[in-house]
């Protein structure tokens, strides 16, 4: 069934199970992507530490409050804060940052997508007022987990998104579909992985190359093997929220973001870096920008409704 060829009656269940646990909205988010430096050194990603071609930049958390006032002006009731994996951040100064964030704008959700950081970090931002957390867990194959992340393990990424769902967050893993030496059975088990932890939200996306890295000849998997991957984990969890991403955008153009929420997808997240550091947050090569006049427009032509509320989990804990 995960073919690269396209399925439409799996896409169509897909559909009509996300329409049945999700409805018809599609809830827009808005990420900040507020630092490219980073501590790690993923095959795939083009802010790997060792790439000295990328023009590193960081936003100080002052501008970082000032950006996350203007979403909420403009309606946005959450906002994503992405970054590196970048420890220039102490846990004080983000602490701050959240609590300064969630006393001016109490109502707006507040995700944080900033890897791997110390225990206490996790716990210190939850009680900040942190409310999710992204961390893709990338490949549930051990093995494969290991050759692409130097100085990583699969275990301990699953050991901190068991932590942080005990601490309380809404919790996001993921899948990278199409890394070299990826095979069915290893997405398949991928999925098998979603049917067990149940998502609060599931980030998946293409591979795509990026130039200034060891992966850079590795091609792109076709957008029906994708479409097919989102379709079975739509199924499979029936109402994790799950995101058309940017990723797929950028592989597809729009096509690939209205497929995708035609084959279960319910959210997007439009990019709301400031433009003069867009261009530099480059974990692949032609990274689509999905603005709100994108996503608007998508989201019409897969016949649905925008929506910008918090769109929390819909697990029931
Ligand atoms: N440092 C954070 C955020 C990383 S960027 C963390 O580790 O969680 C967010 C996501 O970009 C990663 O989780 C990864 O899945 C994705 N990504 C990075 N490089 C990619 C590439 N070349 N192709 C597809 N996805 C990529």
């Amino acid at each position: 069934m995960l073919s690269g060829r396209l399925n439409p009656d799996l896409q169509a269940q897909a559909d009509r199970t996300r329409s049945h646990f999700c409805g018809e909205k599609v809830i827009v988010r808005g990420l900040f992507e507020f630092s490219n430096y980073c501590a790690r050194s993923c095959l795939y990603c083009g802010l790997r530490k060792d790439n000295p071609a990328v023009r590193r930049y960081r936003i100080e958390p002052r501008e970082i409050f000032r950006l996350a006032g203007a979403a909420a002006g403009k309606g946005f009731e959450t906002i994503v804060l992405q970054s590196g994996d970048d420890l220039y951040y102490s846990r004080p100064a983000i602490c701050a940052l959240i609590k300064k964030i969630k006393d001016k704008y109490p109502d707006l959700a507040l995700t944080l997508s900033i890897g791997e950081r110390p225990r206490d970090d996790y716990r210190a931002f939850r009680e900040s007022g942190a409310d999710r957390y992204l961390l893709k867990h990338e490949t549930i194959n051990p093995e494969l987990y290991r050759r692409l992340h130097p100085g990583q393990s699969l275990k301990n990424r699953l050991r901190i998104l068991d932590y942080l769902r005990k601490i309380g967050y809404q919790v996001g893993p993921g899948s990278i579909i199409g890394l070299p030496g990826q095979t069915i059975s290893d997405l398949a088990d991928d999925i098998l992985f979603f049917q067990s932890f149940q998502p609060d939200m599931i980030g998946i996306g293409p591979f795509i190359p990026q130039k200034d890295t060891p992966l850079k000849d590795h091609p792109s998997p076709p957008l029906g093997l994708i479409l097919n991957f989102i379709a079975l984990a739509r199924l499979v969890t029936q109402n994790s929220h799950i995101p058309a991403t940017t990723a797929l955008a950028t592989l597809g153009k729009e096509a690939g973001e209205i497929a995708a929420l035609k084959a279960g997808a319910n959210v997007i997240m439009v990019n709301l870096t400031p433009h003069a550091y867009q261009k530099d947050y480059l974990i692949y090569d032609n990274k689509a920008r999905i603005g709100l006049k994108q996503a608007r427009a998508a989201i019409k032509d897969a016949g649905r409704k925008i929506s910008l509320a918090r769109g929390d989990s819909l697990k029931s804990g």
